[in-house]
């Protein structure tokens, strides 16, 4: 069929086929059997077609191929953020407030990644304990976002300057981070996946990337890899290891509060864990470890995360059974499965947990973690932990920055995750507005803006 057919056309072409009643009148049968809320005004007008043409693959001798051909090119930018997670949505944030121009892709369709597609609700690493007191280390862009939700109702709870780990509502969070990435100015692309990385010799111009118009191109100056999974990094060429991790589904229980927990112990059986108090009455959200894989095996992943739903729901009822736990629900399991760790940065400055542990004073500090890994007091980290190796125009920026394994449960709290993302995209403005390499970033100057911005340093 041709693209762009007149109504007239398009009449002709579904009258021959039989279908010319379904679109030939706005008007609906007056009496439908049963009347549903889909019932009227949904009518689809033609669009121009979104598909960008395409070289079809070819199946040649067995083996599948796919020939050269030129991406359309959808955007352009100062700084490309791949991954709206905690990190890349602070990233993008921090970067656009400093006056670049920033896009940001997320395979899904909000933003916050495991923090809110995944349901992890505490907000560990906020504060650090010295001489027995919490004092705070999370400050910047996320602590921003942490102090609006305090100004909301059920929003957040157990926030507040000498309180460290609070408990946020993914909704509520989704909700504030579009709110300031649009008040930012952010260029958000939802339901696009981050494919591949475009290179000129060792340096990342931008990211390939699909969604359902098909695959198509974003040029950048500084690209920041806040996939969690070093997607971007791996593309480049850039120096990574590979962990396998526990990965869980965490989910949230409703009704928790109309339990009677006295029968319930009286009733003498190991129950499962009934989660954490959520800013919201009665609701609960369930941690679950879960047991060791590869974060990037889609069978083993697929497998997973059904294995994890049956023994949720099972779990569940086993409650429901027992006397006193009748009203418990399950509310939902997460969207997004807990992979923790996958690929980690092999970057230009490995973070260790010595380094951690003895305090140590880097001249690039760009953010300060707290307690809640295996660290209490506070500890800093370097620039050069974001840095690849060898590829330029690329940041990591979150989970999979380069920390050696035993930092690991640290660095990849959520606090962290947001300041590291904070502190790539100021970074990834000044250089991308000054023209250098991403590791030839002024560091006096990024330090002032990050201050400017809010951030902790130390
Ligand atoms: C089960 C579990 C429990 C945890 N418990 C806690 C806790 O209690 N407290 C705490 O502080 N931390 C906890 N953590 C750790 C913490 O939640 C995460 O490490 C942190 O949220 C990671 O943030 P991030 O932005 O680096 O990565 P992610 O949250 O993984 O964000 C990455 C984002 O990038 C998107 N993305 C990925 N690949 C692509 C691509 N190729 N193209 C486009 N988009 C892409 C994803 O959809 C996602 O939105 C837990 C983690 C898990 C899994």
């Amino acid at each position: 069929m041709k693209k762009n057919l007149t109504r007239r056309e398009l009449m002709q072409v579904l009258g021959a086929a039989g279908l010319g009643a379904a679109f030939g009148s706005r008007a609906r049968p007056a009496a439908a059997a049963e009347p549903s809320p889909e019932g009227s005004g949904f009518d689809g007008g033609l669009i121009p077609s979104s598909v960008p043409p395409h070289a079809p693959v070819a199946l040649a001798g067995g083996k599948v191929i796919q020939p050269q051909r030129e991406l359309p090119v959808f955007h352009q930018t100062d700084v490309l953020v791949v991954g709206g997670g905690a990190a890349g949505w602070a990233a993008a944030v921090a970067a656009r407030r400093a006056g670049a121009k920033v896009a940001l892709i997320e395979r899904y369709g909000c933003f916050g990644g495991l923090w809110t597609g995944g349901m992890v609700l505490v907000v560990i690493g906020t504060h650090a304990r010295e001489n027995g007191q919490a004092r705070k280390v999370f400050r910047g862009v996320g602590d921003e976002l942490l102090s609006r939700l305090s100004r909301l109702d059920g929003a957040i709870v157990k926030y507040g300057p000498d309180i460290p780990n609070p408990t946020v509502d993914p909704e509520a969070t989704k909700y504030m981070m579009d709110e300031m990435a649009r008040e930012a100015g952010v260029s958000v692309f939802f339901h696009s996946w981050g494919a591949d990385a475009i290179m000129d010799a060792a340096t990342v111009k931008g990211a390939v990337f699909e969604s359902k118009a098909g695959r198509q191109a974003i040029l950048a100056k500084v690209v920041i890899d806040a996939s969690g999974d070093g997607d971007m990094f791996a593309a480049a060429g850039a120096e990574f290891e590979q962990r396998s991790y526990a990965i869980g589904t965490v989910h949230r229980l409703g009704n928790v509060d109309r339990l009677d927990r006295e029968k319930m112990k009286a009733a003498g059986q190991k129950l499962p864990p009934l989660g954490a108090a959520t800013p919201l009455q009665g609701v609960t959200w369930v941690n679950v470890r879960g047991p060791k894989g590869n974060g990037l095996d889609i069978e083993a992943l697929s497998r997973l995360e059904m294995d994890h739903r049956r023994d949720i729901w099972n779990r569940v009822q086993q409650v429901r059974r027992t006397p006193g736990g009748e009203p418990a629900c399950l509310l939902e399991t997460a969207p997004q499965l807990g992979v923790r760790i996958t690929r980690v940065l092999g970057g230009a400055y490995q973070l260790t947990l010595k380094d951690a542990r003895d305090g140590r004073k880097f001249p690039d500090v760009v953010a300060v973690g707290g307690g809640g890994g295996v660290m209490q007091s506070e500890w800093q980290i370097p620039y050069g932990a974001l840095l690849p190796r060898q590829v330029d125009g690329l940041l990591a920026a979150g989970r999979c920055i380069s920390v050696d394994a035993r930092l690991l449960d640290d660095t990849r709290l959520i606090a962290p995750c947001l300041m590291t993302g904070h502190a790539a995209g100021a970074a990834a403005a000044l250089a991308a507005q000054t023209g250098c390499r991403p590791r030839d970033v002024d560091i006096p100057g990024l330090q002032k803006l990050l201050k400017e911005q809010g951030a902790y340093l130390g």
